[in-house]
């Protein structure tokens, strides 16, 4: 996998800040097999292409129905963690209503194979409103292709085109699109940690940082508490949601105000500019560098999350 260590933003003037930082450029699936490896390695059970299908409550336990490859399966549990995604089975059974019935935003990525006028351990970022009105449009390369993305809540495609297009012409793309992918959600943006003892992690609780485009550091963190908020229910009797909601506190109230933040951002192409200033850049990279060296010292719950 080749590495990204720059990045390069460009703002909506088409004005380009440099910098350095160190990213971790893997496919998911690598990855997820590797997380399912050191949860096994530590004792959890792994049931591989095993869907829930269905739970509900039954005296004190949690009855939770499975399908694998057309076997059905029950567990019973104390608790259940739905870190099932941003399509979370479980949320939709206990909060429905946070789904509406048509998409409410979606992710695509272009993988373009062939040559091009970009440097391959770069990070691009584009912040225009035309190209992705919710965060930065990015270009990068992943093994041998070059990765051209966005996400909107309406017309993702004439986002990811016009974007595709203004890439192909700026960086005199030479070959051909290899494949295109889309990630398409239906959960309205709320943030919901569940109730009683079935706890909500990561895109299922809804917990991605747009501000910072990010979520998978939300998504550990919040399992990693939710985990933390069973074992304190387990010694005091008190229901996991209530020390769960005490827990994840801090990482609600900074999503908030990241998103307040970012919809004035976003408000227009030229507050997107005045937030992108050389000396906010700077600004943010200084901090960037004293938290890096900070988070060698502290525990996995106190980290200070990247970009800040
Ligand atoms: C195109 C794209 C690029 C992104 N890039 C970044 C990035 O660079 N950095 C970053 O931090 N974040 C990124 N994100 C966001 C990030 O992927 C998510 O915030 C993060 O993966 C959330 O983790 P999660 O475990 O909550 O959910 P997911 O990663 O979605 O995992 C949910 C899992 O639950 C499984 N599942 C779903 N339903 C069921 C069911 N009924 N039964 C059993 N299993 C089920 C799914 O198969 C999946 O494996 C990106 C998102 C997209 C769409």
């Amino acid at each position: 996998m080749n590495e990204l260590f720059k990045v390069e933003i460009i703002t909506p003037n088409g004005k380009v800040l440099k910098g350095k930082m160190r990213m971790l450029n893997f496919w998911r699936a690598t990855f997820d097999s590797w997380l399912n490896s050191v949860a096994a390695d530590s004792g959890a059970e792994f049931h591989d292409n095993t869907m829930l299908t269905e739970f509900f409550e039954s005296e004190d336990k949690i009855v939770v129905k499975a399908s694998s490859e057309g076997v059905q399966k029950e567990v019973r549990a104390r608790y259940l963690i739905g870190a099932d995604g941003m399509l979370s089975r479980i949320r939709k059974k206990l909060h429905p209503d946070d789904f509406s019935n048509k998409t409410t935003g979606a992710t695509i990525n272009y993988y373009f194979k062939g040559d091009a006028e970009l440097d391959p351990n770069t990070l691009y970022m584009f912040y225009r409103k035309e190209f992705c009105p919710l965060m930065f449009a990015w270009v990068y390369m992943k093994d041998d292709k070059w990765v051209v993305g966005t996400g909107a809540k309406e017309n993702p495609i004439a986002y990811a085109n016009r974007f595709f297009k203004y890439v192909e012409e700026r960086y005199k793309l030479r070959g051909q699109i290899v494949k295109r992918e889309g990630f398409s959600s239906t959960l309205k943006s709320t943030i919901y940690l569940g109730e009683g003892n079935v706890l909500l992690a990561g895109d299922a609780a809804n917990l991605i940082d747009f501000y910072r485009g990010v979520g998978m550091d939300n998504a550990a963190l919040s399992g990693r508490l939710a985990v933390k908020a069973i074992i304190r229910a387990e010694e005091s009797g008190s229901k996991p949601s209530k020390i769960y909601e005490e827990l994840m506190k801090q990482v609600v109230k900074k999503i908030r105000e990241n998103s307040e933040k970012q919809a004035k951002r976003f408000s227009s192409n030229q507050e997107l500019e005045k937030s992108l200033t050389s000396m906010n850049m700077l600004k943010d990279g200084l901090q960037m560098l004293i938290a890096n060296q900070i988070n060698k010292l502290l525990p996995p719950e106190k980290l200070i999350f990247l970009p800040t």
